[in-house]
């Protein structure tokens, strides 16, 4: 993809903060209208990236296009972004109007037309007898909803924000997200999202960055991320998984045949354009993914014998750990409770575990 046909595009950009590198050669393209998420665990350049969109730091090296232009020259007040923060950053001696039309201030628009503008926000966030309120009688879930009216209300080409729901209860947030994401559908604005929280990300995005040490490590769909993460970083931060050695043996019509230790032959179709025949690789699966029987599958293969370890029922789904030969950690497998025809083995007990084929997904070893 050329920079031409992204909305925003991020190129080769670096940033130190003195010796410390902060952003390491990230090139990211967002489209227009997107949901677009910057996913990582702390202190991985998350914000340092969307201060660079915003314009409040500087690429060291590299170089961000908005719109075909590039940004280098372009001070924060004239790019067609605006940043909601984590805090709300609301006025609270104005009411609900006067912050919500704040912006507005220095475009000199008539009382009529400005006083339209604040009853259109208000109905889109779903608070419209709340204009006369003062910003101090006002919830947390309700003060986000006015920083983002706020926001909105300029109409900016790009919104970003920073983790804007981490202030908020686990319930609220939820229902937050779901308001939001139907908010970005309604106005059609591209947003660019920071979170930690993976779940927040996969609920909310059409694509995510994952990062780490400065790098986007994948950059791709909520689906994608989950079902073909490229490496152990993005698996491990993306749910649950089982890591196994193996090597390649063959790879024939899109399919890959690897000698799994603990396993045998697993084959699929489900790994990267790098792969070689003869290459040491690690190869994954998600727990959902694995059956658990006690007595044997009737499938010709992809099923392996081990010997049942610990087990944990949490109401709507039960999660076991099955010990293999050669394998030292225990294989987690999760299952809902509803598909559970056999209670669970005792501790010790002869197990098999068992696959679909395509279950497995090769990782790039790095
Ligand atoms: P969090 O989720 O904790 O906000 P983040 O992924 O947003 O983390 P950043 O705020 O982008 O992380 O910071 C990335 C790294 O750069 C951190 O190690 C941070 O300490 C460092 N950093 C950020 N800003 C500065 C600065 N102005 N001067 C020096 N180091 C900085």
């Amino acid at each position: 993809m050329t920079q031409n046909d992204a909305y925003i595009s991020i190129r080769n950009v670096n940033k130190f903060f003195g010796t410390f590198q902060a952003i390491n050669d990230v090139s990211i393209d967002i489209h227009q209208g997107e949901f677009f998420s910057l996913l990582g665990s702390s202190g991985c350049g998350k914000t340092t990236l969307l201060r660079m969109l915003a314009g409040f730091e500087m690429p060291t090296s590299g170089e961000i296009f908005i719109d075909g232009q590039p940004m280098s020259m372009v001070p924060p007040h004239q790019r067609p972004v605006n940043m909601v923060f984590q805090n709300y950053a609301i006025f609270p001696h104005l009411n609900v109007r006067d912050n919500i039309a704040y912006g507005l201030r220095k475009q000199k628009l008539p009382r009529v037309k400005r006083d339209a503008m604040v009853d259109e926000m208000l109905e889109l966030i779903k608070l419209p007898e709340y204009g006369d309120r003062k910003a101090t009688q006002l919830s947390g879930g309700q003060r986000q909803r006015i920083a983002l009216a706020r926001a909105l209300i300029l109409r900016p080409k790009v919104l970003l924000l920073d983790e804007p729901l981490g202030a908020l209860d686990k319930q609220l947030r939820e229902q937050m997200q779901l308001e939001l994401r139907a908010l970005q559908k309604t106005v059609g604005i591209t947003f660019v999202f920071v979170t930690h929280d993976q779940e927040e990300a996969l609920t909310l995005s059409d694509r995510i960055a994952v990062m780490a040490r400065g790098r986007d490590l994948q950059v791709d769909t909520p689906t994608r991320l989950y079902e073909s993460p490229v490496n152990r970083d993005v698996a491990n931060f993306i749910g649950t998984m089982n890591f196994f050695d193996g090597k390649v043996t063959g790879i024939a019509d899109g399919t890959a045949g690897v000698d799994v230790n603990g396993l045998g032959h697993v084959s699929t179709t489900n790994f990267g354009p790098k792969l070689r025949p003869g290459d040491d690789v690690c190869i994954a699966i998600r727990p959902e993914k694995l059956n658990l029987t006690e007595s044997e599958p009737q499938v010709a293969g992809n099923k392996t014998q081990g010997q049942m370890d610990k087990a944990a029922y949490l109401g709507e789904r039960s999660h076991y750990y099955v010990r293999l030969n050669d394998v030292s950690q225990p294989v987690a497998i999760s299952a809902q409770n509803r598909q559970r025809a056999e209670g669970t083995p005792e501790e010790k007990r002869p197990v098999w575990i068992s696959w679909e084929d395509n279950a497995f997904v090769i990782l790039e070893n790095r």
